[in-house]
């Protein structure tokens, strides 16, 4: 299978397409945001300092992220494809991520961009809680998985948190920072003839036209 590349603005489902895709193909999701949020567990100095940037919304430095990005994929689970969700995030990281891929000889595969509107991903945002034991996604603002009873997960009855850069503040460094630094992935991608762009309102709909793509 191809590997994808999962290009968004913070809460446009990459994660929730992630999983979709892992239980129905295979894949294995690589997420940099969750490897380091576990990074940021650690209790020393690194671990407070990965996890005030975390917390603010503001990228991590790139050194530290080329450093657990190699680790993982060097890693043998990986001939089926894998998912990246959240790397690269700049153009630097983008050119870095092309050297990688010669070193390890791996295909680039398709690159796939989702798109939706501001206001929905604020709302996304400001109002997802995430079961920590099976990280299930609910949301009080949206609708969609409203928790049943406050602070506790439908599917398994675990304690539901919110992300520490899930909040109103938060959001608006993320999506500048996604206009700012990520979107020129876009063009960069483009130009070499791997991109395809989605809008990704309706979850369902979005992971349709996603299989389309990767069953192409
Ligand atoms: P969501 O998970 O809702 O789609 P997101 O894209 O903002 O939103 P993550 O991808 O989980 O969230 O990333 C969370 C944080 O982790 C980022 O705000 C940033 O601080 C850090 N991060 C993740 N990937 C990278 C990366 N490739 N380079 C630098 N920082 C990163
Ligand atoms: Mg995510």
């Amino acid at each position: 299978m191809r590997n994808i590349i999962l290009i968004a603005p913070p809460a446009a489902g990459k994660g929730t397409v992630a999983k979709l895709l892992v239980d129905k193909y295979g894949y294995v999701h690589i997420s940099t945001g969750d490897i380091l949020r576990d990074m940021a567990k650690v209790e020393n100095e690194f671990g407070k300092n990965l996890a005030s940037l975390l917390q603010e919304g503001k990228l991590i430095p790139d050194d530290i992220v080329y450093e657990a990005v190699e680790k993982r994929l060097s890693m043998p689970d990986l001939s089926n494809g894998y998912i990246l969700d959240g790397f690269p995030r700049n153009l630097e990281q983008a050119i870095k991520y092309d050297e990688i891929l010669k070193n390890i000889n791996r295909d680039l595969g398709v690159v796939i961009e989702l798109k939706t509107p501001k206001e929905v991903l604020e709302k996304r945002i400001t109002g997802r809680y995430i079961c920590s034991d099976c990280g299930a996604t609910h949301n009080t603002l949206t609708g969609v998985n409203t928790p049943k009873v406050d602070g506790v997960c439908n599917e398994c009855g675990g304690k539901l948190n919110q992300r520490k850069d899930d909040n109103y503040e938060s959001f608006q460094v993320r999506y500048q920072t996604y206009l700012d630094k990520t979107y020129p992935l876009i063009d960069f991608y483009q130009e070499k003839g791997v991109l395809s762009s989605i809008d990704s309102y309706q979850p369902e709909d979005t992971f349709k036209e996603i299989e389309a793509i990767i069953n192409d």
